[in-house]
């Protein structure tokens, strides 16, 4: 049977989940992930009715990484038309790591989704060319939906990411190559790592995603943020591509839309009912967080919920 939802369920599932820290192992390709101590351990829910719910670490930020991949392809789908989007990245699992290069060079430049670093950095690639200033918009739009002004980027982290860079750099030459990527690498580049080095609690990106579980509005913002059609689009994506090699595994175990970040967090979403953030910042093989999966799994399954 169902269990009923409050803070109360939350820290029982936590508490289930402690068990696998010290299975996984902290992102460490640059030194401010590295030093994130790997016991942290947060929920955050918020409903479509309003109601907010949270346990352990929930109200901590950290670095969100790839969940930023999201909000990247949401800014994209608000200034595109769907096929200046979808005729430059596709829409389909990659099953290859995220930063892989393999498929870029038999597809022609054509990322296989918007979720992996090549497809993001596409993304990133047409908001630079739409937008006066991408990074002060992501900002913004960060902070309209979570209701937070001060969320900020991770300076330190950003620039780290790109000390680092050689492979995402790559990557968009490659891309660059075949002509899918039109604007300076090196601008670009700074653009997603800034993207990946915002900092957010579970609290603040269960609150910025709420517009997934809500047909794209949110109380927080003016106008719907994506039609609804657009919104399933997104989940389709999430629950498809969301988890890189592993999400054929997570939509088993787990069943609803979900995206990691090599920050340890998950944002997961039940259509009409809620969004899901977790934290763990111990990572699996494919650089999703390990407990973090299993505490969405555990809730799910005690809330009877899947979207299949
Ligand atoms: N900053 C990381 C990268 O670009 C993000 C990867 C991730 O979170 N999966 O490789």
């Amino acid at each position: 049977m169902a269990q009923h939802l409050d803070n109360q369920l939350l820290a029982q599932i936590l508490d289930a989940a402690r068990p696998l820290i010290g299975k996984g192992k902290v992102a460490s390709y640059i030194p401010a992930l590295a030093e994130v101590p790997g016991n942290k351990l947060g929920i955050a829910i918020t409903t479509v009715k309003g109601e907010r719910f949270q346990a352990g670490d929930a109200s901590e930020r950290f670095s969100i990484q790839s969940i930023s991949k999201v909000l990247s392809l949401v800014l994209a789908m608000t200034r595109y038309d769907e096929d200046e989007i979808w005729s430059r990245v596709g829409k389909d699992p990659s099953g290859q790591p995220f930063n892989s290069l393999v498929q870029l060079e038999l597809e022609q430049g054509k990322p296989r989704n918007p979720f992996i670093n090549a497809g993001a950095l596409v993304v990133c690639d047409m908001l630079q060319t739409r937008l006066s200033s991408p990074r002060q918009r992501m900002l913004e739009v960060v902070r309209l939906l979570s209701g937070v002004p001060s969320l900020t980027y991770d300076e330190r982290v950003a620039r780290s990411e790109f000390e680092h860079s050689a492979r995402n750099a790559a990557i968009a030459w490659l891309m660059k190559s075949f002509g899918n990527f039109h604007n300076d690498v090196t601008t670009v580049l700074h653009n997603y790592f800034h993207y990946c080095a915002l900092k957010m609690s579970c609290v603040e990106l269960a609150d910025t995603f709420m517009f997934l579980a809500c047909q794209g509005c949110t109380p927080a913002w003016p106008y719907p943020v994506l039609t609804p059609q657009q919104t399933r689009q997104v989940n389709a994506l999430m629950a498809t591509s969301g988890m890189y090699q592993s999400s054929g595994e997570f939509a088993w175990r787990v069943g609803i839309p979900g995206k990691s970040g090599v920050g340890g967090g998950i944002i997961a979403v039940v259509p009409h009912e809620m969004s899901i953030a977790v934290w763990s910042p111990e990572l699996d093989d494919f650089g999703n967080s390990l407990a973090g999966a299993a505490v969405l799994e555990n809730l799910i399954a005690a809330l009877g919920r899947s979207v299949y």
